[in-house]
Formats: C-alpha cells, sequence, structure tokens
C-alpha cells in the first residue's frame, strides 16, 4: 500500500536561524510531500535564544506529513559583542548539536529515515549524520553564482593575499557575470575576522554533501549551472529545483493586512513597495533620506519601516521586529504629507500579497533571495539596494546580467542620497528604463512558471531527488 507506515520515506530538515533560511526550507518540503505522497518531513529547528514567534507560526500551519521539533536554546552570552551573524548562525547549530543527535535517535528507531537536509551554513553537523549512517543533502537557499563561490573560495584564498574588494580586476567565476571583490558576500571581506577562516572551512567541507538541491533555476542561471555540473571529480550533485517561494505570507502582524485595503484602491502599477528583509536595517541618517526620496519622488510607495540602527544593516536578523517604534525616527511631519500617497507598515508587512497585487509597480529591495524569487514569479521589476550577506552579489546578477533592476549608489559617504531615490522611484514606475525592466521581468515570470510545469527543469530536478530517496536503503 502506498501510505502504510512501510514505505513511508521520512526525510530530517535543518534549518540554521534566520526567516530566510528556514522560508525556502518550508517550502522545498512542502512540496515534496505535496506532488510524493509516500513521502514525511521533520523540521527539527535549532533555538539561536531569539523570539521564535513567527516560525512557530509558520510551522504550525502546515500539512501533517510535515512535524517539527524545536531544539532547546543555546546562548552566546560568551562571544564578543562584534561576532558576525554567519558566526551565529554557525554556532547555533554547533551548540545544538547534542540536542539534534537526541532528535535524529529518535527519529531513526521509529521512521525510515532516508536523508537529512541541512541548509547552507549547516555542513558542520556532518559528523553527527555519520554516526546515524546519513550523508546530508544542502538545500541551497541562493544562487547558483554563490554556490560557484563556495566551490572557488579555498582556491581564491590561496591566490591572492589581499582583501578581495581590493583586486584590480573583477572575480570571474566558471558560467557567472563578473563582479567587483567589494560585491562579494560579507563573511569574506574582512580575512582578519576569525569568521572568514570558518566560512574556508565550510566551503571545504561542502564536498562532502551527497547532493546539492538549489533555490534557483535553470533559465536565469543556465551558464552558472551547466558549469556546476559538468562532472568536476569531487562534487557533489547539484539539482536547481527553484523558484520556491510562499504562497501566501503568514497570519496578519499588528495591522499590517490594512495595507493591501490601501493598495486595493490605488492605480494599477503605481506603487513602489519598499521592504529590507525580516533582518535589514539602515542608519537614522539613511531613514531620513529614504523617507525624503520617497516624499521628493512624488509616487505612491508602500513602505515597510523598521528602527533605524546605526553600524550595522543586519540589525533584526535573529529578531524581525524593531525593539523600538520606527515611526519615531521618521522625519518631522513625514506622515501627514505623504497621507494618502503612502503608508508606512512597521517591522514586517503581507510581501507576497503585496507583490502578487495588481497595483504594485516595482520594489526598492534589499536583493535577499526570496525577496527576488518572489518578484520574479510576480513579475515586479526591481531597485536593488543590498545591505549584507550576499545581498551585493545577487544585485550584480539583478541588475548587470539579467537586467531586471536599476542598483543604488551611495555617495561617498556611504549614504544613498534623497534625489537618487527619489530619481530611481520615479524612473522604475515612471520611466522608459523602468518599462525595460519590467519587459525582462516579464519574460523571467514566464520563464520561472514553465520550470515549475510538469515538465519543466525544475519539476525533473525535484523528482530525481524523490526517486534517489525512495530508492536510499536505511
Ligand atoms: N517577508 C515578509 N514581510 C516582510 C519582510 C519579509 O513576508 O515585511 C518575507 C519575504 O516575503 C521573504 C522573506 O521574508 O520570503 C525574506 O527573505 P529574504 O531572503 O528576501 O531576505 P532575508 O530576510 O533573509 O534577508
Amino acid at each position: 500500500m502506498e501510505n502504510s507506515q512501510e514505505t513511508t520515506v521520512h526525510v530530517a530538515m535543518v534549518p540554521t536561524p534566520g526567516m530566510g533560511h528556514l522560508l525556502p526550507l518550508v517550502e522545498f518540503a512542502k512540496r515534496l510531500v505535496h506532488q510524493y505522497h509516500n513521502f514525511e518531513v521533520t523540521i527539527i529547528v535549532p533555538d539561536d535564544g531569539s523570539p521564535m514567534k513567527y516560525q512557530r507560526q509558520l510551522l504550525q500551519a502546515l500539512p501533517r506529513s510535515i512535524s517539527s521539533i524545536f531544539l532547546p536554546p543555546v546562548s552566546f552570552d560568551d562571544l564578543p559583542e562584534d561576532v558576525g551573524i554567519e558566526t551565529k548562525i554557525v554556532l547555533s547549530l554547533v551548540r545544538s548539536l547534542p540536542a539534534l543527535k537526541d532528535s535524529l535517535k529518535v527519529l531513526v528507531e521509529s521512521t525510515r529515515l532516508v536523508a537529512v537536509v541541512v541548509d547552507l551554513f549547516g555542513i558542520d553537523a556532518i559528523d553527527v549524520f555519520e554516526e546515524f549512517g546519513l550523508t546530508p543533502y544542502i538545500f541551497f537557499p541562493s544562487t547558483a553564482m554563490l554556490l560557484q563561490l563556495i566551490f572557488h573560495l579555498p582556491k581564491l584564498d590561496e591566490m591572492f593575499s589581499c582583501e578581495y574588494r581590493n583586486l584590480p580586476e573583477p572575480i570571474k567565476l566558471p558560467g557567472c557575470v563578473p563582479f567587483h571583490g567589494s560585491d562579494i558576500t560579507d563573511p569574506v571581506q574582512d580575512k582578519k575576522n576569525v569568521g572568514y577562516q570558518s566560512v574556508i572551512q565550510l566551503c571545504r567541507r561542502y564536498p562532502l554533501a551527497a547532493g546539492i538541491i538549489v533555490n534557483s533555476f535553470m533559465d536565469l542561471e543556465q551558464d552558472a549551472f551547466r558549469a556546476l555540473m559538468e562532472d568536476e571529480i569531487g562534487l557533489p550533485k547539484v539539482y536547481p529545483v527553484g523558484p520556491l517561494i510562499q504562497t501566501s505570507s503568514m497570519n496578519e502582524v499588528n495591522g499590517s493586512n490594512n495595507c493591501l485595503r490601501w493598495l486595493d484602491v490605488q492605480p494599477h502599477g503605481s506603487v513602489v513597495y519598499v521592504c529590507f528583509g525580516s533582518g535589514g536595517t539602515l542608519s537614522h541618517e539613511q531613514m531620513n533620506e529614504l523617507a525624503l526620496g520617497l516624499e521628493m519622488s512624488g509616487q505612491r510607495f508602500l513602505w515597510v519601516a523598521k528602527s533605524p540602527v546605526e553600524k550595522a544593516t543586519n540589525a533584526t536578523y535573529f529578531g524581525v521586529e524593531s525593539v523600538k517604534d520606527p515611526f519615531h525616527f521618521l522625519p518631522d511631519g513625514f506622515l501627514e504629507r505623504t497621507k494618502g500617497v503612502g503608508v508606512v507598515v512597521r517591522s514586517w508587512a503581507p510581501q507576497i500579497e503585496i507583490l502578487r497585487h495588481g497595483s504594485t509597480g516595482g520594489f526598492l529591495t534589499h536583493c535577499g533571495w526570496n525577496s527576488t524569487l518572489e518578484a520574479i514569479v510576480h513579475g515586479v521589476p526591481l531597485i536593488a539596494w543590498p545591505l549584507y550577506a550576499e545581498q551585493k552579489m545577487n544585485a550584480v546578477l539583478l541588475a548587470d546580467d539579467l537586467k531586471v533592476a536599476i542598483r543604488v549608489k551611495e555617495n561617498e559617504n556611504g549614504v544613498v542620497g534623497r534625489e537618487d531615490i527619489a530619481k530611481f522611484v520615479e524612473g522604475l514606475i515612471e520611466g522608459e528604463e523602468g518599462q525595460l525592466l519590467r519587459n525582462k521581468m516579464r519574460k523571467l515570470k514566464d520563464a520561472a512558471k514553465m520550470v515549475l510545469s510538469p515538465d519543466g527543469s525544475s519539476t525533473k530536478s525535484l523528482a530525481k531527488v524523490a526517486e534517489m530517496w525512495k530508492n536510499q536503503e536505511k
């Protein structure tokens, strides 16, 4: 019998902290159990000690074939204050290993556990998995371009002794658009930082994965995927299965759905949506410039604002919500002057519904990969304003290669000025350049739909993974 306990195949998935990691992994789990009825998934969540409200909300709403376990919280009290988020992300997992081992033991004893899936920072748990005879698969919630960087970073590290940002020539990875060293992913921007060597170590361990499932798709990054799939000795097989995105946002948070009612009465394609993801934050000066730039553009806007933080661009990474009320930091009289033209939402908005809405004509984004895929699926052109992690590399892909985004430029003080913001926003919604980006984005939207159709390349890739797991000996 198809659904009997005997034939049910069980997969454990272990995300590292960050909504941007959990959300696509959940989508992957949903697609797997939806498409293959004899699959069950347990999501085992390391707890970094920050409020897990959104994570719990998300996991509690899943179908019965996907269950979840929250591991006991770990503490970072012993770490210095300036420790990078990537170090904290990896440590949340490493410090959770004893509890993870206990949970896996239960699953091994009670189910036909055939595979463990970790995300991009999870390969460090490999020793624990090997104790149970399991080799991990990586679910990679980012681009083929970043994956190429991960495979090449140990070599780049040997080749160049200077900081990557000081390299005179752009970095060229197989099949990828060249990018300047200053755009390389954050954790490797400072070779003196302790986190740098841990990232190189992490990269060296990537080839130990049994396979890498990537949330991107062939038509988006054809050459990069082709290069990854050339049979290089020792590299795991790569499976492009994207774009996997949420079909609806989480439940209403703090009245945030009011903004959808506002969108309902705006003209078609007239609103620019402004959001820096779950973790992105701006300085007070930058927040001020953004507010005044939006106002100066004269365009309609919907802005998800967080309270400002100095010298950090990812201050809400572990917590999502601002601690202070962002409205207190808006320029004097801003809300009154922009009433009717713009709406500001605190901390979190239903992004999927906003991007799907006909009134939304553009998206000013931090280029987080989930936000990027969501914009592609809904055909919304972009202003790329990358902040941290691999977002600058994503911005290069979007602006220089795919040509679906205009990228903002910081002035000599490291701030994007109000005049530039106004010009970009107006150009995106009303200008000729915006129209060109929109046309390109529509083509990508069609391609994204095709790859997920029954005969599409991402569907076939997922089928290969499922088949492999079904045939895996316990
Ligand atoms: N998101 C949302 N509302 C918000 C901010 C973010 O629904 O106000 C969702 C967004 O749709 C996306 C995810 O949170 O699915 C953010 O992931 P992304 O990779 O874009 O950025 P990160 O938060 O990891 O920097």
